[in-house]
């Protein structure tokens, strides 16, 4: 046995899981709120992605926004970060008697390229916002705040309250120069994983992922002393997330379910029903490759989240359950998931301890 795993008994900490939002996509599926998690330690809480409604699920957690030490964006797609401006403006309420350190929201930066038209388009049809068509995450705060910056003035100046740049920092993600990444010819180049923040409790690394056309798109690991959590974000099976996630406790997969994605677009025949296939098959896991991952990986417990779609019956996510033979976990909102290093689980190949 490892002799620095710790017993229960000396843990300073308490870590779990919640799933505050479990749907994936830009819509309102169901009852199910949009994408985020958070990792709570101790009295700390680390949150990931800010789907739609993460304000008022850390409300039904009751997780108070001033135990948040970092807020973490996978990529640049709206549904993992479009209450983001919200977590910032309304949160600030909650952080009025914050002392500690800067809270950074790390997240992609700048794609760098506007995204190359569907081949099946018959019309040029141009680019939006061609100012600044790609923004990263410091461009998306920077633009949400400014956006509202007479509500902000007003409490700013008026009503003497903070002012959220003062409490929150985007810091963009970067990567080392040699990788070679460029978003649309070399988006997933393979890679160890790159710290992107760290403090006495927690190291979180980042790896790239394939989640095409999104470039860079990110899974986020989080080592704590009571064990790791590993978040794919949105991804086809890539070899770079199976990398992060090697030995992982617990390993939160995004899943589409590919049944649906034959009876939704199967018999359309249209340029764009094709062209929604291929987004769903190039850029997301189906059922039965979430367990083929989980077990590849050696992980200890698959949680499947950010369900696409958000309303197909649970007995169809409970399938993943034939591909892999650790606990399969089908999330749903509020759920929390107690993460605990297994000491006596087989050390999968590569891992160190
Ligand atoms: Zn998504
Ligand atoms: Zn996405």
């Amino acid at each position: 046995m490892s002799t620095n795993v710790q017993s229960s008994a000396e843990r300073a900490t308490d870590t779990q899981v919640v799933l505050l939002g479990t749907s994936g996509g830009p819509r309102w599926w169901s009852d199910r709120a949009g994408i985020a998690t958070a990792v709570v330690v101790g009295e700390s809480f680390y949150l990931f992605d800010c789907g739609s409604g993460v304000g008022r699920q850390l409300r039904a957690a009751g997780l108070d926004i001033d135990r948040l030490r970092g807020v973490f964006i996978t990529h640049m797609h709206s549904d993992h970060v479009v209450d983001l401006a919200g977590l910032g403006i309304f949160g600030m309420f909650g952080l009025e008697d914050h002392t500690g350190p800067v809270i950074p929201v790390v997240g992609p930066g700048d794609r760098g390229a506007v995204v190359p038209a569907s081949p099946r388009a018959t019309a040029d049809r141009g680019v939006l916002y061609p100012q600044d068509p790609t923004p990263g995450i410091a461009g998306y705060w920077d633009y949400s705040m400014r956006a509202n910056a007479t509500d902000l003035n007003d409490r700013y100046r008026d009503s003497l309250r903070p002012s959220p740049d003062a409490l929150f920092e985007p810091r963009e993600i970067t990567l080392p120069t040699d990788l070679g990444f460029h978003p649309d010819h070399n988006p997933v180049p393979a890679m160890d994983p790159v710290v992107v923040y760290s403090d006495e409790l927690v190291t979180v690394t980042a790896i790239l992922v394939q989640h095409p056309p999104v470039a860079p798109a990110y899974a986020f690991r989080i080592d704590t002393p009571d064990g790791s959590v590993t978040i794919s974000g949105d991804t086809a099976p890539c070899e770079n997330l199976v990398r992060l996630a090697r030995g992982t406790d617990v390993l939160l997969h995004e899943v589409i379910d590919e049944e649906w994605i034959a009876e939704r677009y199967g018999d359309a025949g249209t340029p764009e029903a094709q062209t929604m296939i291929d987004h769903h098959l190039n850029a997301h896991t189906g059922i039965p490759d979430t367990g083929r991952i989980a077990t590849e990986a050696g992980v200890g417990t698959l949680v499947l989240h950010h369900f696409v779609p958000g309303n197909r019956p649970r007995d169809r996510w409970e399938t993943a359950c034939r591909f892999f033979d650790g606990t399969v976990v089908v999330g749903d909102d509020l759920m929390e998931i107690p993460v605990r290093a297994a000491a006596s689980r087989p050390v999968p190949e590569g891992q160190l301890v």
